[in-house]
């Protein structure tokens, strides 16, 4: 289906440019409200046509906040979520102009830069926003096609234009195109895609609603990290009385995040300090000396040396460990997570100047830690857990090792050889970052098996970080493809924050912008 919005349809379309951007979640949307708004300030002559592919119902939420259940929070506080580049605090201001409908819709959400308010209503934000550049394009002249269709193929011609090919066989021409295409699946378990009670993915949380309709039904999550809680979430919200379990590598649940965002000033572990000491070695940057000056950066701060076993948190009482939490955060004393929310604006840099194979180790290594107390879990979503943890009815299991399907139940073993059975699981693992094993995104492995993209090899595409123009190594011509989220896993760390996404599509569309002028 595609709808037009346009007051020039009569304009030669051979003479303007054209710009697809395949994805309209939120990176897919920022980009296009900046391609907008930079195409009028900037007064660009040539005519502009942008073209939107989106597979979901709605243009503007994507899966992120479109998971349609009001229980699913956002992660990341209400003042760093503006869709405009730069502007953090947008979002709180758009809360603030709609406080009578949030009042009526959301009575329990408070507008301030602190709140942790429903995805859903940031999704509502989106949709405005994409809405009204859909108007301010046809007023300046844009033509923007919304395309609700899933592009699954693309071909290069000669001529360095890009045939986009829909799962509708339908196809489109465009000069360049935008890969915002979002979140994968897991592919963890496959060989249990085809038990009708596995879920691949708990997403949309309708199919879970649907499908599990006995609430007393024994249900398995893999996983124990923000998207398990959200499956987690899904179910309890609406009245899932059975047993619920994580299983999951470590067992190790997000923690917990203060109620306002606790100022701290670093001194050891800073962009400054990094540089200075690959300047002083005259060597690449390493893991450990990132480790070293972190656990530097803690002991400092509390003037004496820190028991870093005692921090370590697998094979824990997970509840025990949540309540130290929900105390630690209602104290303001996070004291590592409050180190690395403040390294928010560094973290890219320093990530930049880490060689591949350091970023490999800290994936395989570091990550799970980084993302217990980077990505921790607002406070109301930590006390429903202590709730079902403490209630018996959520319990964590770690050291996975294998999930098997026999006599119509799932039997799910861990490492120590402790045996669980479930009715159901939801597969909440973590999106891979690889791009042949993208099964739910065709497209990409499509990309790459023309040689139109390559693989990172720490994750994701290839792309040049100053444009993120896709970069491929052995072609002599430059890319019509731009690639922005999750697609970029292994060169920006910080794919999973919308913040860090929308000052992307401020770079990918500055450079586009150029080339269409
Ligand atoms: C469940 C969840 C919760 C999150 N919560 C937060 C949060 O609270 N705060 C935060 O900062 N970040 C959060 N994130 C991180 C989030 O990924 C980023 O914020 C990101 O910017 C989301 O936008 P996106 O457009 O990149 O991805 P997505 O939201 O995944 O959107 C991609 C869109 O592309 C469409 N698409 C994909 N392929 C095609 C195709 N071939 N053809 C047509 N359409 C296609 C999809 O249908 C989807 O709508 C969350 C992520 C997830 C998965």
């Amino acid at each position: 289906m595609c709808i037009q919005y346009c007051s020039t349809l009569d304009m030669k379309h051979n003479e303007s440019k054209t710009v697809a951007i395949i994805g309209a979640g939120a990176s897919g949307t920022a980009c296009f409200l900046q391609l907008v708004h930079k195409y009028i300030v900037q007064r660009a002559a040539q005519q502009l046509r942008i073209l939107i592919f989106e597979k979901r119902t709605h243009f503007g939420e994507g899966l992120a906040f479109g998971t349609g259940q009001e229980g699913h929070l956002l992660n990341t506080k209400a003042g760093l979520m503006g869709i405009f580049p730069h502007e953090r605090m947008h979002f709180v201001q758009w809360m603030h102009e709609n406080q009578d409908m949030i009042a009526r819709k959301y009575p329990q959400v408070s507008v301030h830069p602190d709140a942790y308010p429903p995805r859903m209503l940031f999704g509502q934000y989106v949709q405005e926003m994409f809405a009204a550049y859909c108007n301010l394009a046809q007023k300046q002249g844009i033509i923007v096609d919304l395309i609700r269709a899933e592009v699954v193929d693309a071909t290069l011609t000669k001529d360095n234009k890009l045939i986009l090919i829909t799962d509708e066989h339908q196809s489109f021409k465009a000069d360049y195109c935008i890969l915002a295409t979002g979140n994968t699946a897991s592919n963890s378990f496959r060989k249990l895609q085809k038990q009708a009670n596995f879920f691949s993915s708990p997403w949309p949380s309708s199919r879970l609603l649907k499908k599990i309709t006995n609430k007393r039904a024994s249900v398995s999550i893999v996983g124990s990290s923000l998207t398990a809680i959200d499956a987690l979430i899904t179910l309890i919200d609406n009245g899932h009385k059975g047993p619920i379990s994580f299983f999951s590598l470590k067992g190790l649940l997000p923690r917990v995040q203060s109620p306002t965002e606790i100022p701290y000033q670093r001194k050891v572990l800073t962009l400054a300090n990094v540089r200075k000491h690959i300047r002083e070695k005259q060597n690449p940057l390493r893991l450990t000396d990132l480790i070293r000056m972190f656990r530097s950066e803690a002991e400092s701060f509390l003037e004496k040396p820190l028991d870093w076993v005692a921090e370590e948190r697998e094979f824990r009482d997970q509840l025990q460990l949540l309540e130290e939490d929900i105390a630690l955060a209602t104290g303001k004393q996070c004291l590592l997570q409050n180190i690395l929310y403040s390294l928010r604006d560094e973290t890219y840099a320093i990530w930049k100047l880490l060689p591949d194979d350091q970023k490999l180790l800290f994936l395989k290594w570091m990550k799970p830690y980084f993302d217990i107390n980077r990505h921790a879990m607002p406070m109301e979503n930590g006390i429903k857990i202590q709730k079902v943890l403490h209630a018996g009815q959520l319990t964590i299991i770690g050291n996975t090792d294998d999930i098997r399907w026999k006599n119509k139940r799932f039997i799910l073993t861990t490492e120590d050889g402790q045996v669980n059975e479930a009715d159901y699981v939801i597969n909440a693992s973590g999106p891979t970052v690889v791009v042949k094993e993208m099964i739910d995104q065709p497209l990409l492995p499509q990309l790459l098996k023309k040689g139109y993209i390559e693989e990172h090899p720490v994750g994701g595409i290839r792309a040049d970080l100053e444009s993120l123009r896709v970069y491929h190594s052995k072609r002599k011509r430059l890319s019509p493809f731009y690639v922005i989220g999750h697609q970029l896993a292994g060169l920006q760390l910080d794919i999973n924050a919308l913040w860090f996404n929308v000052e992307q599509a401020d770079i990918l569309t500055n450079d586009l912008i150029k080339n269409i002028r």
